[in-house]
């Protein structure tokens, strides 16, 4: 029997984890004592995360599809004919055809090699799927204070005086962080949810404003107003740390509480009571998508700015991202179409990469994968690493017909998912447990995984794949994670302090930039050393049903792995009403509804409940089906779908 510690595969929680293989399997999981963040938790789905590797259906050899079918072929077949394929769309259209997109359960040295691979064949369309969740917030945080990232680690919330949870339920989405929440409020911790349903988390909190979905930014407006009118703000922080400020309390004057309780459908007492109770130290802002695919970046940072002005970036407080990915806070840090690994996109910088890579990357962004599969036919080739937008993006139907217009489709794939159906060639990947590398999570702590078995039949790791294609380009990319490990770090300023002997160490503190828990506590890593405050205008406010997607505790994202462990996922998901809204419609309980927007249509079972405020109608999105419904609206700074935010009309077809 052998021991081998890792990370779990699912959320950015990252928890550490035992894994026991006899020989060729693994035959259980334990939590990990040590490890640093999840100190020896570990929910349901993390427990079994070993079980979809043994699934009947593993992709075992790479396979070609010819009209409908697909065909075995050998390994050295598929890369000549990918390669061959990728210089003909070269050679036709330009590098600017070619695009390199991951999923968020890539190794960062996987995702460090894609992009090196999609730079050295021209193109700057690279991108991961942290780009349909978190990147309002990376992109907000880059700009206010300097790193993409959570100033603070989870681990901190019971130290706090008040906790703001917006747009998240932990107890659903990120089980393993409750305990932090529990401690929290043995600690006598206030708690503020700021979500339109009742979840695990808002049950446990002080204050709820169930809000009308996308009126965050009138919300936080109002309250950054309210702190301002009645002295309640941190002068002394605004003045020595930040930068804005009178552009921003400008802006948020016409923010008044009238205004906002008509906007967010909240009243006034809940909001001067959440304004009262962050107003000085010790508060930790954290939120999770249901912020950033509704208000997008701009809601993000008109909550960074509550931050800001109340002093509590820094050692009294922090922000806190909710990332919901293992590695989707590194995937976002390492491919972006607009930004180098080592910075901006500048022609110093590329002169820079030259140095260390012997090619110069082009200076032109590329697109992200929202441009390149909702908006934008150039891009003729297309290869995804463990990604399958064909189910988890909106606008589905737009989104299959373009990943069918695509004259070559890659997808790298432990699984034949929704998205593999559509490509030219499938090519089988090992899963997490059958490589190694490392993964950076939702407190900035990067740990390694290490190798329990190997991967069934001719299934290979990733970095082996990038490598063997890289070869026919003539581009040389190193299949040793710990060799790239090294050069991604030698290139990446933020990860430049990590040491590799740390992040194999799960009870290390392996955070990064330099180990820190707690970020900004002498300056910010922006360019003056300042914070910026960010203002914006509330944008538009949606009447009718509002349909927001979330996420159940027993499944995980395309539910591709958890549809494959027992009692886990794989069963059709409800629609719920609130009571309002179903009895206006005559729809009852258990009726079955047809769900219409612009963008399509699906048929749902009902749940009527009082868990969903009035005005918005709720389902998971792990079964996809209501992805054919959420339409592709994009968020005009990050080109994040706003998943949370589609109207829609519900008519009953069958009654219970
Ligand atoms: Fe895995 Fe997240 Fe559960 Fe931890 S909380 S075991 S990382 S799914």
């Amino acid at each position: 029997m052998k021991v081998v510690k890792s990370i779990c595969p699912f959320c950015g929680v990252g928890c550490g984890v035992e894994l026991f293989a006899e020989g060729q399997f693994i035959s259980r999981i334990s939590p990990l004592q040590e490890h640093v963040l999840s100190r020896g938790h570990l929910c349901g789905k993390g427990t079994l995360s070993h079980e979809p590797q043994y699934s009947w259906d593993r992709l075992i050899y790479p396979l070609k599809r010819v009209r409908d079918d697909f065909y075995r072929i050998s390994w050295e077949e598929a890369i000549t004919e990918i390669y061959l394929k990728l210089k003909e769309v070269i050679s036709r259209y330009g590098p600017g055809a070619v695009a390199f997109y991951g999923g968020c359960q890539n190794t960062l040295e996987e995702v460090y090699s894609m992009q090196k691979l999609a730079r050295a064949l021209g193109t700057n369309n690279v991108d991961s799927c942290a780009r349909v969740c978190h990147e309002p917030s990376a992109l907000s945080l880059k700009e206010m204070v300097g790193i993409g990232a959570s100033s603070i680690s989870a681990s901190k919330i019971p130290e706090m005086r008040v906790v703001v949870i917006a747009g998240e339920s932990l107890t659903e989405s990120h089980p393993v962080l409750s305990q932090y929440l529990t401690q929290a409020k043995i600690n006598g911790t206030k708690l503020v949810v700021v979500d339109p349903r009742v979840t695990g988390t808002s049950k446990l909190s002080d204050l709820h404003l169930r809000l009308r979905p996308g009126t965050d930014v009138a919300l936080y407006n109002s309250v950054g107003n309210y702190l301002i009118q009645h002295g309640l703000f941190d002068q002394q922080f605004v003045e020595e740390r930040t930068s804005g400020f009178d552009d921003y309390s400008r802006g948020v004057s016409k923010y008044t509480l009238e205004y906002a309780e008509r906007v967010t459908g909240l009243n006034r007492d809940q909001i001067v009571k959440f304004a009262e109770l962050i107003a000085g130290k010790g508060v930790i802002f954290s939120w999770g998508l249901g912020l950033t695919q509704t208000s997008g970046a701009r809601g993000v940072m008109s909550y960074v700015d509550l931050a800001l002005l109340t002093g509590n970036v820094g050692e009294a407080g922090g922000v806190l991202v909710f990332r919901g990915q293992t590695n989707v806070q590194g995937s976002g840090d390492l491919a972006k179409p607009n930004v180098f690994p080592i910075g901006d996109m500048t022609e110093e910088n590329a002169e820079k990469l030259k140095e260390v890579w012997g090619f110069k990357p082009p200076v032109e962004p590329g697109l992200t994968v929202t441009q390149a599969l909702l908006r934008d036919s150039k891009v003729r080739a297309v290869v995804l690493l463990g990604f399958n937008p064909a189910f988890s993006m909106p606008n589905r139907r737009a989104v299959e017909r373009r990943l069918m217009e695509l004259d070559l489709l890659v997808v790298l794939d432990p699984f034949m998912t929704q998205t593999a159906k559509f490509a030219h060639y499938v090519l089988p990947t090992a899963v997490w447990s059958e490589k190694e590398g490392s993964v950076s999570d939702l407190d900035r702590l990067v740990k390694w995984r290490f190798k329990a078995v190997d991967p069934p039949g001719e299934a290979k790791g990733d970095l082996e794949v990038l490598a063997m294609l890289g070869e026919k380009f003539n581009v040389k990319l190193d299949a040793d994670p710990e060799r790239v490990f090294r050069e991604m770090r030698s290139v990446t300023p933020i990860y430049s302090g990590l040491e590799l002997d740390k992040v194999k160490d799960y009870s290390s503190n392996s955070r990064y930039p330099n180990g820190e828990i707690s970020l900004y506590g002498q300056g910010f890593k922006t360019r003056d050393g300042r914070a910026r405050f960010k203002f914006y205008d509330q944008g538009e406010v949606k009447g009718g049903l509002v349909l927001i997607t979330v996420r159940n505790v027993t499944r995980y994202n395309t539910d591709v792995w958890t549809g494959r462990m027992p009692g886990y996922g794989g069963y059709e998901s409800s629609i719920l009403l609130n009571p309002s809204d179903a009895k206006g419609r005559g729809i009852a309980d258990g009726d079955t509804v047809k769900v219409k927007s612009e963008c399509g249509e699906q048929v749902f079972k009902v749940r009527v409940s009082q868990e969903v405020t009035p005005g918005t109608a709720v389902t998971y999105f792990h079964d996809g089906k209501v992805n054919y419904v959420v339409c592709d609206e994009l968020d005009d700074l990050s080109f994040t779908p706003k998943y949370k935010f589609t109207s829609i009309e519900v008519e009953k077809v069958e009654r219970n």
